[in-house]
């Protein structure tokens, strides 16, 4: 069995002219990128590194959306045997210059594709930093560009120095319940978990992807970029959510998941052109209902579509069913950055709704009969937290069980279904443990609150997510009314602050008037 990076000279020689990467160009064009550019552009990235200096083990970071460039930076430093250290760019300037600080980075590939004036949030002024931009003049010279090094570089010859169960990178985790720990996963590890991720979901050369959810997510990082070297399918790369629907149209995926959020703006695409009710209708009537549903599918660039997943957070079985209907089969999976994702997912064509499906084949889960919390051993459970005996060792049971901190049951058809979490307790940036349920009890007490939960932010105070009931949510369109509750609210939050310890206080509420987009919903941002 070849290792992946291997597999990217192996597609080289096979197949050198074929399509490989598609890369949107941010003016309505795109740039292909046939498997022999790829490799011969890898080979002087990682001529590039060398000269640099890195060696065998040093971490190298990649802050930058996904892009044509992400995926060779990844396989650069691969090649030179580095560890690739991946870094949301969405992440908080302080997080960035912590992962950096922690992982001990020697240096910082960096996408300025987002319009970055000029250096990259959280990024220290003396780190050895390589760009890569859509056009020469949107990196506005603050770091060397990508071709420039590349037409500059010794390219590199041989093969990789590293593999097996060596180091291959550290993904920090998104830290809902606390500080980002940086979880440490081998070279193996991927191998087996893509392994798994195939004998459930089987894909090939034909499949086409379009890549969007974070590559710095274990998700996107195993099916997108593993996947596609094992494969060699077409994988396209997304702009930006404002032009999602050409980018749907333009890669007319084969294989898609997404997050639950994507899943409901989907479902508000539709029935905003079409009311609930007539949609009904006509998907019940015979013919109709087909063309109905072909039609639909096709705007929404799923036509295609031979596997469809959602996971991450909860699915809510309503709208699963909705989708059945559309003819849109959807399965829900669960797992978590410290196993490589996922571990469950729904089997394709069996109805599971309702639960996150059996385990993957070679996943071993159980739940503890005291705790109810969902433990699981398979090889693709991480090596531990980089630099934290500590938690690594709270991470495992005394006989070696990854914890998950998610309670659960398992059914008769070894289906898992997520029931909650277990220890309802989180950490702040500070590093203090914080108990929500107390404080929930108090913020939820006021006349415009339907529910409420408290959570961590990734540094500082916990943060407050509200939903409004239909009265308060009806008051907040007009522009007054929305006024006079962030009024009331803002004077609500100070009250409850004053009753909390300081490490306890809310440093912001955000508004939601579903459980499940509060990203897409947020009425009142801050109060300070
Ligand atoms: P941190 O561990 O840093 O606090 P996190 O747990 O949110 O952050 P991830 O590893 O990205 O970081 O997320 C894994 C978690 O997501 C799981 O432990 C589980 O709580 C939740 N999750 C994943 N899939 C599902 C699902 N289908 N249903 C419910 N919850 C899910
Ligand atoms: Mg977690």
């Amino acid at each position: 069995e070849l290792l992946a990076l291997q597999r990217l000279y192996a597609w080289e020689s096979e197949a050198p002219t074929r399509v490989a990467l598609t890369q949107p160009m941010g003016d309505g064009t795109v740039r292909d990128f046939s498997w022999g550019e790829l490799a011969a552009q890898v080979r002087c990235m990682a001529g590039h590194l060398q000269s640099i200096g890195i060696q065998p083990g040093d971490k190298v970071a990649i802050l930058s959306k996904n892009c044509a460039w992400w995926l060779m930076s990844d396989l650069a430093i691969w090649m030179v045997g580095g560890v690739s250290v991946p870094l949301y760019p969405t992440l908080a300037p302080e997080t960035i210059a912590h992962i950096l600080k922690h992982s001990e980075a020697r240096a910082c590939f960096i996408g300025k594709l987002d319009g970055w004036e000029a250096m990259a949030p959280g990024v220290p002024a003396d780190m050895t930093c390589i760009s890569y931009a859509l056009s020469p003049e949107s990196a506005r010279k603050a770091y060397p560009l990508w071709d420039t090094l590349c037409k500059a570089a010794k390219p590199l010859a041989g093969q990789p120095v590293r593999g097996g169960d060596d180091l291959a990178t550290l993904i920090y985790t998104s830290g809902t319940t606390g500080m980002p720990k940086g979880v440490m996963h081998s070279f193996h590890n991927f191998a087996w978990a893509l392994d798994a991720g195939i004998r459930r979901l089987p894909m090939g050369k034909d499949d086409r992807m379009l890549s969007y959810l974070p590559l710095a997510h274990v998700v996107e990082r195993v099916l997108v970029e593993h996947g596609w070297l094992r494969t060699g399918m077409h994988v396209f790369f997304a702009d930006s959510l404002d032009t999602f629907t050409t980018d749907m149209q333009r890669a007319r995926p084969t294989i898609f998941f997404s997050v639950p959020r994507l899943w409901v703006k989907f479902q508000q695409a539709i029935q905003h052109k079409m009311p609930e009710p007539k949609l009904q209708r006509l998907l019940g009537l015979p013919l109709i209902g087909g063309l109905v549903r072909r039609k639909i599918q096709k705007t929404l660039g799923l036509d295609q579509a031979r596997i469809c997943a959602g996971g991450a957070a909860p699915m809510p079985l309503a709208l699963l069913q909705w989708y059945s209907k559309l003819g849109i089969a959807i399965n829900e999976g669960y797992g978590m950055t410290e196993n490589l994702a996922v571990s469950h997912i729904t089997v394709p064509g069996k109805n599971q709704q309702g639960s996150v499906g059996p385990a993957y084949e070679g996943v071993q889960d159980r739940i503890d009969p005291e705790t109810g919390e969902i433990q699981m051993k398979s090889p693709a459970v991480m090596q531990g937290y980089y630099k934290a005996p500590e938690q690594t060792r709270d991470a495992f049971t005394h006989d070696g069980w990854l914890r998950t901190g998610d309670k659960g049951r398992i059914d008769s058809d070894k289906c898992l279904h997520i029931t909650g979490r277990v220890k309802d307790l989180f950490k702040t940036g500070k590093g203090k443990y914080v108990a929500p349920a107390p404080i929930e009890d108090k913020l939820g007490d006021h006349p415009a609150i339907e529910a409420c939960v408290v959570t961590g932010a990734n540094l500082g105070q916990p943060l407050g997510i509200l939903m409004l009931n239909a009265d308060a949510a009806a008051e907040a369109q007009s522009a007054e009314g929305r006024k006079a509750l962030e009024h009331s609210l803002a004077q609500h939050l100070a009250k409850v602050n004053a009753t909390l310890d300081p490490h306890e206080q809310l440093q912001c509420l955000v508004v939601s008037r579903t459980p499940w987009t509060v990203e897409n919903d947020i009425i009142t941002p801050t109060f300070k």
